[in-house]
């Protein structure tokens, strides 16, 4: 199984000249295309390749004329369809501006560097800056452990795809995951259904950055309301901030849960979060837009992500009353009087924590078996994750003392 992560690098170099070349030589051949009627990028190539030499060879190496064939064939192909169905009225498609796809043949990436071939002998070197995350792709590409596919060059980024082999790895436990807006909690269960760990990440700095964000919009729009160009550009600006920060708190969560995931070599069980959406949107608007901005599907996402990147396998279960059967039972669970997201089970005489509950049935449903053995009420440990993405472990019992105030 291949796996293929896709890299931005946002790069020092100007070189419109290849750029505005390249934009040319995908008119030509769509021109081309478009006279004769042929659709097929082979036979494109063979048709338009003399003319192709005599317009750009040896400025160019003859690989961009293959690399520009296969972009205008595969436009052609989408404009065709849109042209059938009537969504545009165009004679020929637009090309994009600023947008160059090399093969494998026309560069050389060397880490912080990218030699690009232009002709044969000639190259433009691109300094790529590299940030904390691209380095780690890097260091894995220097051992030797990825590839690199066509690179994608835009004006003022690249996508470098790192491939990597991933051997199917056969696993023998099983964790599932609950995600909400302020935990992630998961258990991972043996091979004959005995819990071996339940363990919460409280991620609480998620909210936090959130929070903080508003606030600053707020100010912004109150400062800036007679200037509402200069007001949309600021707060541009920190919605883009704001996403990075998240992004790079929810990579440090998943990271996290991975690691656990490979200690255990567990199969990971996730809820569908379609169904999660369809939920939340009929509680009330307010909770609804909070929860949407929260971006389960991103934190789901990068999990995902890395889960299939270490060769374990996902697999994902409908949600639909998982938080609130008895995991033991199976009874429809009472609200506790003695905190928020504790819930009771009147015949078996427990109180459970709600996410808990929700991994157990998890499990259940995913495993399709009727009971689990040794299951806790409240996860084992707690973990404060900070934005570093440290953990700072809490004492579970003054841990819900100090959240669930009752009500
Ligand atoms: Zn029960």
């Amino acid at each position: 199984m291949e796996v293929i992560k896709s890299v931005r690098f946002k790069y020092y170099e100007n070189f419109d000249e290849l750029f505005r070349d390249f934009r040319e030589m995908i008119e030509f051949c769509i021109v081309k295309a478009l006279e004769s009627g042929i659709t097929s990028y082979a036979r494109l190539r063979k048709a338009i390749y003399e003319e192709w030499k005599r317009r750009w060879y040896p400025k160019y190496h003859t690989h961009y004329c293959h690399s520009a064939c296969k972009i205008a064939t595969a436009i052609l192909r989408n404009f065709r369809k849109r042209k059938r169905r009537g969504l545009t009225k165009k004679e020929k498609p637009e090309v994009k501006r600023g947008f160059i796809r090399l093969e494998e043949m026309l560069f050389k990436f060397e880490g912080d560097k990218i030699r690009i071939t232009t002709s044969p002998r000639s190259y433009i070197t691109l300094r790529l800056i590299v940030g904390e995350y691209q380095k780690r792709f890097i260091d894995a590409w220097k051992r030797g452990e990825l590839d690199i596919g066509e690179i994608i060059v835009k004006q003022d980024y690249i996508i470098v795809p790192f491939k990597r082999r991933v051997q199917p790895k056969t696993s023998n436990t099983v964790m599932t995951i609950d995600v909400n807006e302020e935990h992630v909690t998961y258990s991972v269960f043996d091979s004959s259904g005995g819990v071996m760990k339940t363990a919460r990440l409280d991620i609480y700095k998620a909210k936090r950055i959130h929070e903080d964000y508003s606030k600053k919009r707020e100010k912004i729009q109150r400062k800036l309301s007679k200037k509402p160009l200069k007001m949309r550009r600021i707060l541009q600006k920190y919605s883009g901030r704001e996403k990075r920060r998240i992004e790079d708190y929810l990579h440090k969560v998943s990271s996290i849960i991975i690691s656990e995931a490979k200690k255990y070599n567990s199969k990971i069980v996730m809820e569908n979060l379609k169904h999660i959406r369809e939920s939340i949107n009929k509680k009330n608007k307010r909770l609804r837009r909070r929860l949407n901005r929260w971006n389960f599907r991103k934190l789901q996402f990068f999990i995902e992500y890395k889960v299939k990147w270490s060769g374990l396998p996902v697999e994902y279960v409908n949600p639909r009353k998982t938080s609130i059967l008895c995991p033991i039972c199976g009874r429809k669970l009472k609200k506790s009087l003695n905190g928020q997201r504790l819930l009771r089970c009147e015949k078996c005489g427990l109180e459970f924590d709600r996410d808990v509950v929700a991994t157990y049935n998890l499990y259940k449903r995913s495993q399709n078996v009727g009971s689990l053995r040794s299951p806790r009420t409240l996860p084992d440990e707690v973990l404060l994750i900070k934005e570093g993405g440290t953990g700072e472990l809490l004492k579970v019992a003054e841990y819900y003392c100090l959240h669930l105030k009752p009500p």
